[in-house]
């Protein structure tokens, strides 16, 4: 299944090409209730990737999402790093060669989120990454009970996302370096929720595309 490889090797360098275009804009919101690095830090861990996927050759996807999950843990730092890597890391364990359909996508996302917990032990509404991903793999999941098509589902699942990444900004963080401001952190969009945002998007574009 050599079409499926390379197209997902393409959207991990489109994924690579968002993050790096919006590093400033992701800084910025972690400048206003973290440390200012989350777009810095990201955009390192993808600089990196997207050296690597252009130099390298993959037999499959699972490869490739591996490959993803040990770049962002050794280049990214901070909390998202380790996040975002065993997120990816529990995509390619599960991740098949064939076309995916919504049973494949709510795996993934119940994936992604299993390894985010694991790691950082956070619930929804703490404001963190979480509020995006979880409501968007809560759509999928109403979906596939509603037997909805899958344009329509992932069309669903991106307006969930952005309503969960905007829920953020007037939620309190009680995880994560954001948690230290207290109240002072409500009225601020969370920056891993921003990023997990523009993620699923892109994956959600290239996918329909
Ligand atoms: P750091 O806070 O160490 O500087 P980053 O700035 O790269 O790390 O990432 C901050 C983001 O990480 C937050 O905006 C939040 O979304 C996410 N985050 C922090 N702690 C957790 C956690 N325990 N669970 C899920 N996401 C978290
Ligand atoms: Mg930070």
């Amino acid at each position: 299944m050599v079409k499926m490889v390379n197209r997902t090797k393409k959207l991990l360098l489109k994924t690579a090409a968002v993050i790096i275009e919006n590093k400033e804009y992701l800084t910025e919101l972690d400048a206003a209730i973290g440390d200012g690095d989350h777009g810095i830090n990201l955009a390192r861990g993808f600089k990196k990737l997207k050296e690597k996927l252009e130099k390298e050759n993959f037999e499959g996807r699972d490869e490739l999402f591996k490959l993803t999950a040990m770049t962002l843990i050794s280049n990214v730092g901070g909390a998202s790093g380790p996040l975002y890597g065993t997120a990816f890391l529990n995509i390619s364990k599960v991740i098949s060669d064939n076309k995916l359909d919504l049973d494949d996508l709510v795996e993934i996302a119940e994936e992604s989120i299993a390894g985010i917990q694991k790691r950082g032990k956070a619930e929804a509404g703490e404001k963190t990454m979480l509020d995006t991903i979880i409501p968007a793999a809560e759509s999928l999941k109403h979906s596939r009970a509603n037997k909805v098509d899958l344009e329509t589902a992932l069309n669903n699942c991106l307006e969930k996302a952005a309503e969960g990444m905007k829920s953020t900004i007037e939620m309190q963080a009680t995880k994560g370096r954001a948690s230290y401001l207290g109240e002072r952190s409500i009225g601020h969009q969370d920056p891993g929720a921003t990023s997990s945002y523009l993620m699923i998007k892109t994956f959600i574009k290239s996918y329909l595309n």
